[in-house]
C-alpha cells in the first residue's frame, strides 16, 4: 500500500459491507473486505429500497445496475380482514422513491461497484473480533492492523461482541416467509398490496418483470403459519381471495426471523458497526438495509479528509444514529399492531391504521429514514465537496 493512504478492515461481504467499502475505496482508502462465505452471495426474494438507499446506489455508481429490472412502487395499499382498504396515504404526495429489487440483483451490482473501486474481497475469510485500538482478529490466528475496523458482522457479529459494544440482541417472536412467484397479467403494476388477518400478514410486491414478491408475516408460535413448504391451505383459510398468489409459491421458500440489536455505541475507539451489526431492526418499513447503505455512505463522506479517525467516528455516530433509532422504533411498533393485536379488537386496529394513515405528523415518522436519510446523505455531500 502506497505511504499515506489510510486502511480499513471490513468484517462481512454483505449490503452493508460492500457499501461502505466502495464509498471508502473511491475516497482513495485501501480496503479489505473478509467474508466468511465460500463466495459473495445473498440469499432472500425482494427488497424494499427507498429515497436514502437509491442515492447511496447513485453515489457509488451501481444504481443502474441494482435498479435496471426493478420496479418503481408508486402506492402502498393496506387491506383488513375484512377487505377494507385502511391505509393508501403512506406514500401519497411524497416525493421520495421506492423500489422493489431483486436481493441477488442488488447484492451483485454492489460486489462490481466495489470490485471497480478497488477493494479486496477475500472470501471464506473468518473473522473473530477486534479491539479499538484497529486491529481485526481472524479465526486463523492471524491480526490485520488497520486505521479503521468496520464490523458489517450482521445480527451475530463477532466484532460488536468482542469489543463490548452490545446491549441487547432481541428475538422478537415473530418472521416471514419470503417467496419469488411467476408474474401474471393480472398481477399489481407499480404496486405494493399488504392484507392483514389476526397475526397474519400478505405482502405482494412486483419484483421484476417476470418476478412478484410475496412475504407471508406471522408470529413465531404460528406453526402452520411458518412451516415449510409454505402451508398454502392454512393461508389461504385466512385469505380466501390470494388462493391464486399462494397456489404460485414454491416449495423452496425460506422463513426469516426476526431481531433488534441495540447497542450502547456504535464505536470504539477506531472500530465501527454498520447494519445489522449495529441496529437490526424487523423489516416492518423497508429500511434496515436502506439505513445501513445510508450510514456506511455517510461514514466514509465525513471521514474524508479527517485525520484524526476515532473522533471522526464519534461525530457521524452522533449524525446518523437518531433517525436509525427512531426507524427500530416504529419498525417495532408496527409489528406490535401488525401481528400482536388481540383478535377481537380488529375494527378498533383497522380504525386506528385508517387514522395514522390520514395523519401528517404520523406519515413523517414512519417516512423518516427516507427524508431525513435522504437528507443526511446530501449533507454528507455537501460538506464532503467544501
Ligand atoms: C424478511 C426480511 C425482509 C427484509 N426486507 C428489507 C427491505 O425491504 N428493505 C430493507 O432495507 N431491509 C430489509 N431487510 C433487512 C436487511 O435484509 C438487512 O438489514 C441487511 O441485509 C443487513 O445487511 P448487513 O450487511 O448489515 O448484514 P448481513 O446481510 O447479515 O451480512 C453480514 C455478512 O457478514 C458475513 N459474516 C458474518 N459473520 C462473519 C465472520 N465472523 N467473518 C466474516 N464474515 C462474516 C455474513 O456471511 C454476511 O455476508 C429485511 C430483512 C428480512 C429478514
Amino acid at each position: 500500500m502506497p505511504t499515506g493512504v489510510r486502511h480499513a478492515e471490513v468484517a462481512g461481504g454483505g449490503l452493508a459491507g460492500l457499501t461502505v467499502a466502495t464509498a471508502l475505496a473511491q475516497r482513495g482508502w485501501s480496503v479489505r473486505v473478509h467474508e466468511r462465505g465460500r463466495e459473495l452471495r445473498e440469499i432472500g426474494a425482494g427488497i424494499f429500497m427507498w429515497e436514502n438507499a437509491l442515492r447511496v446506489l447513485e453515489g457509488i455508481g451501481a444504481f443502474d445496475e441494482a435498479i435496471g429490472r426493478a420496479e418503481r412502487i408508486g402506492s402502498w395499499k393496506l387491506y383488513d380482514e375484512r377487505q377494507r382498504l385502511i391505509q393508501d396515504d403512506w406514500m401519497k404526495g411524497d416525493e421520495t422513491r421506492l423500489y422493489t429489487v431483486l436481493r441477488t440483483d442488488l447484492h451483485r451490482a454492489l460486489g462490481n461497484a466495489a470490485r471497480r473501486a478497488g477493494v479486496e474481497i477475500v472470501t471464506s475469510s473468518l473473522v473473530a473480533g477486534a479491539s479499538p485500538d484497529g486491529e481485526l482478529f481472524m479465526e486463523s490466528g492471524d491480526v490485520h492492523k488497520a486505521d479503521l475496523v468496520i464490523g458489517t458482522d450482521g445480527v451475530g457479529s463477532p466484532v460488536r461482541n468482542s469489543i463490548g459494544l452490545d446491549l441487547a440482541v432481541r428475538d422478537l417472536q415473530d418472521g416471514c416467509g419470503r417467496h419469488l412467484i411467476p408474474r401474471l397479467p393480472h398481477d399489481p403494476v407499480n404496486n405494493a398490496l399488504e392484507y392483514w388477518n389476526g397475526g397474519r400478514r400478505v405482502g405482494i410486491v412486483p419484483v421484476t418483470p417476470e418476478q412478484v414478491y410475496v412475504y407471508t408475516c406471522c408470529p413465531a408460535k404460528d406453526l402452520d403459519g411458518r412451516e415449510r413448504p409454505f402451508n398454502t391451505e392454512s393461508w389461504s383459510r385466512s385469505f380466501p381471495t390470494l388462493r391464486d398468489v399462494f397456489d404460485r409459491i414454491p416449495d423452496v421458500s425460506r422463513w426469516a426471523s426476526f431481531s433488534d440489536v441495540s447497542c450502547h455505541r456504535w464505536v470504539k475507539g477506531r472500530v465501527a458497526l454498520v447494519g445489522d451489526a449495529a441496529s437490526a431492526m424487523s423489516p416492518n418499513l423497508g429500511q434496515a438495509a436502506c439505513l445501513a447503505m445510508t450510514n456506511g455512505y455517510a461514514m466514509a463522506m465525513m471521514l474524508d479528509g479527517r485525520a484524526d479517525v476515532p473522533s471522526g467516528l464519534l461525530g457521524w455516530e452522533a449524525r446518523q444514529r437518531p433517525v436509525t433509532d427512531a426507524t427500530q422504533r416504529y419498525s417495532r411498533l408496527y409489528g406490535r399492531v401488525g401481528t400482536r393485536w388481540p383478535r377481537p379488537l380488529a375494527d378498533v386496529r383497522s380504525a386506528l391504521v385508517w387514522a395514522a394513515g390520514r395523519s401528517q405528523r404520523w406519515q413523517e415518522c414512519v417516512n423518516v429514514a427516507a427524508h431525513q436519510g435522504a437528507d443526511l446523505v446530501g449533507q454528507a455531500h455537501r460538506s464532503d465537496t467544501t
